[in-house]
This record gives C-alpha cells, sequence and structure tokens, in this order.
C-alpha cells in the first residue's frame, strides 16, 4: 500500500496534471511506499506565478504577523517530529535517532528567524549634504526558489525557508527526487500554521523540475544545495538569467589528528565524521589525516569500532547506521570503493556491500576504512557521499595543512590537538567554511554554514543567512528649498 502525495500550489493541492508520478522506494525494504507526483512545466509556471501573486501583501505583512506563523510552525514541527523523523527515515534510510533529532533542529530554526522577522531594521546615514535625509531599508528580494538534496530533506530546507519567509519572500521548494515525502507533507503544516495560500508553494519531480524553475517567469533567486555538477549547472543558467544564487554544494573534509590530542575523543569524532548518517552528509570528515607517532594506533581502534557499528531497520532507535539512501548512490559508493582499490588503496575495514539477518532487502554497505592513502588519489579527491573513509599519514603541521587545502573543496574541517596555539593557526590556515575544534559535525541554528571553493558560495543559518533574502534599499530625503542646476550634481 504506497501512500500518495500530491503538489501544493497557491493553497491547493493538485495531482500531476501530466498524469506523471514516481514511487519512492524504501531503501531498507527495498519496496514502493509513496507515490510522488512529476510536476508538469505549466505546474512549475503556475507555482512561480501563485508565489509572484502572493508576494505583495506578504512582504508588507508585519514582522509581528510573519514571526507568529513562524512560531505557529515550530510548534506544530515539534509536535509531529515523531510523525515526520519516522516518515524521513522510511523515505532515506537515515537513522531515527538522527531524523528526529533533526526536526527538532528544523523547529529551532522556524523559531531562531522568527526572532529575526520584526528585526529586520536599516541605518540611518548622515551624508556630506546636510539637506538631504538618507536612510536604509531592507526588503524582501522577490520570489525564491529553494532546492534540496535527498540526504536531510526536512533540515537542508528549514536552513533557507527560515530566513526566506521570516524577510517576507514568497517561495517554491523543490526537494530532491529520491526523498520528496515529508516535504510534500509538510504543507498540511504550513497551511495549519495559517500562512496565506502561495506564500509556500511545493512542486516535485527530477531535473526536468528543477530546470523548468529557473526557466518559468520571473524568480529573484534561487537557493540550492546538491552536488557540484548541478550545482555548476544551475549557477550557468542563472548567470543566463540574471538570477542571484546560494550554493550549498559537496564536500572532502579534511579531520585532523595530531598526537597530542585527546585520542578517545578524536577517534569517536572521526567516527562521527564518516560513519554517522551513513556517510551521506556534506560536511563528513572524509579524509582523516593521522601524525604518524598515533597513526597505527587511531587505524586500529577506528577499524575495531567501525566493525562493530550495530547496522539495521533505519527506523529502530538501536540503530547506529541506516542504509544508503537510494539503489544509484549505493551503486555509486561501490564504484568508489572498487576504483580505490584498483588504484592501490589498502582496506582497513569493511569495503563490501552489508547482508545480515536484520538487514533485510537493505541498500547497507559496510562502514569502510582505508588507510596509506595518497592526497593525489581519486579515492583523496573526489566526495564519495557515503560510508568510505580515506586515511592519511602525515608527519608535520605544515605538511597537515597542505594535505588538508589540497582539495577542490572547502565547506568544513577538523582540528584535533590539546595545543592551543596550533589549534588557533589551524583555523587560520585551513581553506573550508567551517573549522571544528576537538569536535565534529557539530551545527547550531546561530552559527553560519556554508563553503568556500567549489563547496559553493553564500551562507545558511545564523544572522547572515538573512542576506541571502533581503536587498538593502538606499532612500535620500532632499527636504531643501533651493532650486538646482539640472546639469550638475553634488559631490
Ligand atoms: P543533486 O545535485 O543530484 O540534486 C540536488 C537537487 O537538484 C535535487 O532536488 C535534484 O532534483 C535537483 N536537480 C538535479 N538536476 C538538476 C538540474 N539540472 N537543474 C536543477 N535542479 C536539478 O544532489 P543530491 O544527490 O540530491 O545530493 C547529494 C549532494 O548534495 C552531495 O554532493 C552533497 O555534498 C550535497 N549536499 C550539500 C549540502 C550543503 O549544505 N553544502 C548539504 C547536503 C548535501
Amino acid at each position: 500500500m504506497t501512500e500518495t502525495f500530491d503538489l501544493y500550489i497557491g493553497g491547493t493541492y493538485v495531482s500531476s496534471d501530466a498524469q506523471e508520478r514516481f514511487d519512492s522506494i524504501n531503501p531498507y525494504t527495498g519496496t514502493a511506499w509513496a507515490s510522488i507526483p512529476q510536476a508538469s512545466d505549466a505546474q512549475v509556471a503556475n507555482a512561480v506565478a501563485a508565489a509572484r501573486t502572493a508576494f505583495p501583501a506578504w512582504s508588507r505583512s508585519t514582522g509581528k504577523t510573519r514571526a507568529t506563523l513562524l512560531n505557529r510552525l515550530a510548534d506544530l514541527l515539534e509536535a509531529e517530529a515523531d510523525r515526520f523523523g519516522l516518515m524521513e527515515s522510511t523515505d532515506n534510510g537515515k537513522v531515527i535517532r538522527e531524523t528526529r533529532a533533526q526536526m527538532g533542529f528544523s523547529a529551532r530554526q522556524y523559531r531562531f528567524f522568527a526572532g529575526y522577522a520584526d528585526k529586520l531594521w536599516g541605518q540611518t546615514i548622515p551624508l556630506d549634504d546636510p539637506d538631504v535625509f538618507d536612510f536604509t531599508t531592507r526588503v524582501p528580494v522577490g520570489v525564491v526558489v529553494l532546492v534540496t538534496a535527498w540526504n536531510s530533506p526536512m533540515a537542508l530546507l528549514s536552513n533557507k525557508l527560515a530566513p526566506a519567509l521570516a524577510a517576507g519572500n514568497t517561495v517554491v521548494i523543490k526537494p530532491s527526487e529520491h526523498a520528496s515525502a515529508t516535504t510534500l507533507a509538510f504543507a498540511e503544516l504550513i497551511e495549519r500554521a495559517g500562512f496565506p495560500p502561495g506564500v509556500v508553494n511545493i512542486v516535485t519531480g527530477d531535473a526536468r523540475t528543477g530546470q523548468a524553475l529557473l526557466t518559468s517567469g520571473r524568480i529573484d533567486h534561487m537557493s540550492f544545495t546538491g552536488s557540484p555538477e548541478v550545482g555548476r549547472k544551475i549557477a550557468a543558467a542563472a548567470g543566463a538569467a540574471l538570477v542571484a544564487v546560494t550554493l550549498e554544494l559537496g564536500g572532502k573534509s579534511p579531520n585532523i589528528i595530531f598526537a597530542d590530542a585527546d585520542l578517545d575523543k578524536a577517534v569517536v569524532g572521526a567516527l562521527a565524521g564518516i560513519f554517522g548518517a551513513t556517510g551521506q552528509t556534506c560536511i563528513a570528515g572524509s579524509r582523516l589525516l593521522v601524525q604518524r607517532p598515533v597513526y597505527d594506533e587511531v587505524v586500529s581502534r577506528l577499524a575495531a569500532r567501525a566493525a562493530a557499528i550495530r547496522l539495521g531497520d533505519p527506523t529502530d532507535p538501536e540503530t547506529e547506521m541506516g542504509t544508503t539512501a537510494n539503489r544509484p548512490q549505493y551503486d555509486r559508493i561501490l564504484d568508489a570503493i572498487a576504483a580505490a582499490q584498483d588504484e592501490g588503496a589498502q582496506l582497513a575495514a569493511g569495503g563490501r556491500p552489508a547482508n545480515g539477518e536484520n538487514l533485510g532487502n537493505g541498500l547497507f554497505i559496510e562502514p569502510t576504512i582505508f588507510r596509506d592513502v595518497h592526497n593525489d588519489m581519486r579515492l583523496a579527491q573526489d566526495e564519495i557521499f557515503g560510508p568510505v573513509l580515506a586515511v592519511l599519514p602525515f608527519d608535520t603541521e605544515e605538511e597537515a595543512l597542505a594535505i588538508a587545502n589540497g582539495t577542490r573543496y572547502g565547506l568544513a574541517s577538523g582540528v584535533w590537538t590539546q595545543d592551543i596555539s596550533r589549534a588557533f593557526r589551524m583555523t587560520r590556515a585551513l581553506e573550508a567554511g567551517v573549522v571544528w575544534v576537538n569536535t565534529y559535525r557539530a551545527s547550531a541554528v546561530q552559527a553560519p554554514f556554508g563553503g568556500v571553493k567549489e563547496s559553493g558560495f553564500g551562507r545558511e543559518r545564523g544572522e547572515v543567512a538573512l542576506q541571502e533574502f533581503t536587498a538593502i534599499r538606499n532612500v535620500m530625503i532632499n527636504f531643501s528649498d533651493e532650486e538646482r542646476d539640472p546639469f550638475s550634481v553634488r559631490g
């Protein structure tokens, strides 16, 4: 029995008018569990038009009104966190302990940005001309499109939707075709919270839908989370249409353990970095750099714990690592493991599909560790987005930095050391949008998040996220009685 979901356009639930639907497959059971509509181009255009129609009234609503609705949305999501957590684990195989917590995190984001909705004030600016009064206001940019990846649909959405709505924009959302269910179900909470029709629209479908969103009528901003390959296409299309974009892309993040680190904590951080969320996270610490005096010890402790990771039903709270999220991703990860062996990487743990009594038809892959990896191997350079760790030895701090920065990505990084001077030096020299010291994979609604280099541009979370969704308007009011010469300008 599959659950049927519909598009949400202009406050109305609609099926695909092309009669085209696709199944969402539960990656643990291998069975179809949800039927998702493929939006037609006309429906994408309708969604953009509905957002455009809703924009004038919504953009003029008071901050107090927007804050009230966002807080209500947070209350509803918190109350429904179990249901949404279960639905997301069913859809993408991520363990319930994480999806449930991500619903709480998402609710926190709606609350956090509700707090800004009535505080988006500008500045008064004294000018050289005493008869001109100058001030700025912060205005919403207009209709914004939010495109997300399959690994954490609701959390990724909250990074974008909370500041976008707080600032008075109207939105069209497109989740990944591999995990659309929670985003479509979220329409119910949007409606119950009382958002006016057209303020939030949700369309689903594959790449065609994403493309159509850039060409079906004027949009004012696109905020995208996904792969660098697709990010590049979006940036090119957005360039042609002169639409601003925020790009949150992939990573090959270095997690660096110095010999003076608290090794118990560092090993936990390394495990969290690569096997948390089955490694299907943009901030995965997929390159572990370990200083030589502790190299063998760290590798053997990691390998022992990796072999003991409890795989199983993602909806079971006891499970530590769930499935990979979908068949194409499962195949990609296994191909990357095979390619790593072909280029001479040495396996220290895992390396195969995982089968077992409680693993059913699930798309499981063993927690995998390669040791003695060189930074020029593909294994060390390409994002795998799965539970595959490359461990690289180093001798000096300079060498660690050269390896860490020797990547086209720049999303996250981790440093494990007890030496505070070294920690500061590393935070200054690492080329990454996020640097963790003696922790890894930590996030907070207040803390800005985003990448440099091919990991993208723009920032989410924290106050700075509002910059992506507001424009500064400068206003000059001349109150002098003097008639001015039309052919000269004043300095
Ligand atoms: P993806 O790029 O394949 O898809 C992302 C979204 O783009 C989906 O909704 C997809 O339907 C849509 N899309 C695909 N082709 C499109 C096109 N031509 N035009 C417009 N839209 C298109 O990524 P994915 O496989 O869903 O997610 C994995 C990637 O996302 C990894 O690279 C991962 O690192 C990255 N990611 C980044 C962050 C971050 O915050 N930096 C967070 C999560 C995931």
